[in-house]
């Protein structure tokens, strides 16, 4: 009896597991090109036991790392639904991105649908004959409420293609066929399939996987030893090395740039005739060091609004001051360290980002964590104004970060700085505690570790106007100076582009003439004081130069089919030719810590 009853319960127990097993849900997509030449890709998702009346999957609208609603289910067409027995479902679409499928209860359904792709960028699909890139959150459905669930992809190239490039896992004995634990990890990972030249280098005891799109005039073994560079330099500000395997997708264009940073892989855009020429070579490289650096710095160490995503609406945060600002300041900081750019160079970079800040009148209007905040509307959605409203959390929040590198240097006589405060940041907030920060820890932190507020500079963040550089530049020997300042010259305030021999007003700034006198963005310059313009400018620089502070020019302006004539009294031009340059009589403690900072290895 005893016996028996022990040997029912093992059944049961047998049972229930091998049922529970069987009723786990599962979604399984197949990824295959009929017409690419007319960019479509075709997508079949398999869904397993989840038995509902309705399931809804829904379409992403935007991708992490690139903060605007994108509404990628514009592309989607022809979905259809069949039950595991190939019978039709009802399905209905609920709103912009959600499809209901009346599924029934049944525990198998396949969805088909494609997707049209013909945008070049970094997070959207591009498909053609050649190649296909593949941004997963423009690409796969989910069913809502299921982000949770792992979900392999397998992935049929075009018949004459024969890469894939993705950070995704690839199944073990099953080629073509990829793995993610959940669907973050599908939406963070981009695919890349054709003929792109893929190289390998191991550094940091990771295997990197280098996939170029496109051709190009690189050199490989060149871009492998100064990338290898740049993950040793990167790992050693955090101190380890997260991935296993890390993955560039680069796709080079005749004239191309620009991002998108991964947990563990990225997407480039590069000119393809631009790897021999040096300054356009340590500009990829520069973005190359950006990207990568994303890997810790926003990916894993994170503001805690940026994670979990909710890919149905924008998700506002206004830290993004330092994860795009201080990954923009190490980004050059990375080059300098592995000798890519000279003092000289390096300090040139970073007054260009003062120049931008400094003469954009926005700066006196917009904050950095307001931009931060704004970006969906604003930064991601620029207009003819934007320059009068609006700055770059990238160039302001870079700033930020060199005053705050530099506060901490002087505090602690050069014993630490801002990769101190990142990697114990790192540490605390993704290792230990497995969350996102708040700003206010953040500040926390850096104070522990520099001994010192910073509330300086962390009340600057959020307040519009200049920043205060020499207060900080001067502890490591060096300051800003203004090449301009006391120059008296006239500025009319527009900004022009020649088009088809006329000159087109494409920008008027605050507080200048243009401005007061009512330029328009848009106007036709024809004339200036009776003298015809010419469509190259020579003509109206002749005016400028000849003209001083306080004359009025008579502007003639065709707008809108109409001739106007107006009355602008020219002003003072008000921008700064910024530079950074070592103090003169810099003492010796100024220059070690001098050194210390931008020194080099
Ligand atoms: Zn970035």
């Amino acid at each position: 009896m005893k016996r028996v009853r022990i040997f029912l319960f093992i059944l049961m127990t047998t049972a229930v597991s091998s049922a529970f097993a069987v009723s786990q849900p599962s979604i399984h997509f197949e990824v295959s090109f009929k017409e690419p030449q007319a960019h479509y890709v075709e997508i079949t998702m398999k869904i397993e036991n989840i038995q509902r009346d309705f399931i809804d999957v829904k379409m992403p609208v935007w991708t992490p790392g690139s903060y605007l609603v994108r509404e990628y289910a514009k592309n989607v067409e022809g979905l259809v639904a069949f039950s595991g027995d190939h019978a039709p479902l009802a399905t209905e679409k609920i709103n912009k991105n959600t499809w209901r499928i009346n599924s029934g209860k049944k525990s198998a359904l396949t969805v088909q649908y494609r997707v049209y792709g013909f945008e070049v960028s970094v997070r959207t699909n591009f498909i053609d004959d050649s190649h296909a890139f593949l941004s997963p959150a423009g690409t796969f459905l989910y069913v809502d409420g299921f982000l949770e669930l792992p979900v392999d992809v397998t992935i049929l190239p075009y018949v004459s293609w024969s890469k894939i490039s993705t950070g995704l896992d690839p199944v073990d004995g099953k080629p073509g066929t990829y793995h993610a634990t959940d669907f973050d990890i599908l939406f963070d990972s981009p695919i890349e399939v054709g003929n792109q030249d893929v190289f390998t280098f191991e550094a940091a005891g990771v295997l990197h996987e280098i996939a170029m799109v496109g051709g190009g005039n690189y050199d490989s073994d060149r871009l492998k030893k100064d990338c290898a560079s740049i993950v040793e330099e990167a790992t050693r500000i955090f101190g380890v090395n997260p991935n296993k395997r890390y993955v560039f997708i680069v796709h080079n264009y005749q004239s191309g740039g620009g991002g998108l940073e991964h947990l563990n892989s990225t997407v480039l855009g590069a000119s393809r005739n631009g790897y021999q020429n040096e300054r356009s070579y340590v500009g990829f490289l520069g973005l190359v060091a950006h990207e990568y650096f994303h890997l810790w710095h926003v990916k894993r160490l994170r503001p805690i609004e940026l994670g979990p995503f909710d890919y149905d609406v924008e998700n506002y945060t206004t830290s993004l001051w330092i994860m795009e600002g201080f990954t923009a300041y190490f980004d050059n900081l990375l080059l300098r360290r592995c000798g890519f750019l000279s003092e000289n160079s390096y300090l040139q970079a970073l007054g260009s980002d003062i120049n931008t800040i400094e003469n954009r009148a926005g700066n006196q209007v917009q904050s950095a964590a307001s931009a931060s905040f704004d970006a969906w509307i604003k930064y991601y959605r620029p207009d003819e104004n934007s320059a009068n409203t609006s700055i770059s959390y990238y160039n302001k929040g870079a700033l930020l970060a060199l005053m705050l590198d530099l506060k901490i240097l002087a505090a602690t006589n050069g014993e630490k700085r801002l990769d101190d405060v990142l990697k114990a940041a790192y540490e605390t907030f993704y290792v230990q505690q497995k969350r996102g920060f708040r700003e206010q820890e953040l500040q926390t932190l850096i104070e522990q570790i520099a001994g010192t507020s910073v509330s300086d500079i962390f009340d600057a963040a959020y307040t519009p106007g200049s920043l205060d550089y020499n207060r900080y530049l001067k502890a490591v020997g060096y300051e800003v100076i203004d090449y301009n300042e006391g120059r008296e010259l006239p500025d009319l305030g527009i900004t022009t582009s020649a088009s088809d021999g006329r000159v087109l007003v494409t920008g008027v700034s605050r507080g200048t003439g243009a401005w007061d006198g009512g330029i328009n963005v848009r106007d036709e310059i024809i004339a200036i004081n009776g003298e015809r313009l010419d469509a190259n400018g020579k003509e109206l620089n002749r005016v400028l130069q000849t003209a001083a502070i306080g004359d009025a020019l008579q502007v003639l302006v065709a707008r809108d089919g109409k001739i106007r004539e107006l009355t602008i009294t020219l002003t003072k031009d008000t921008r700064g030719s910024f530079g950074i340059i070592p103090l003169v009589n810099a003492t010796p403690e100024q220059q070690r810590l001098g050194k210390i900072w931008i020194g080099g290895r």
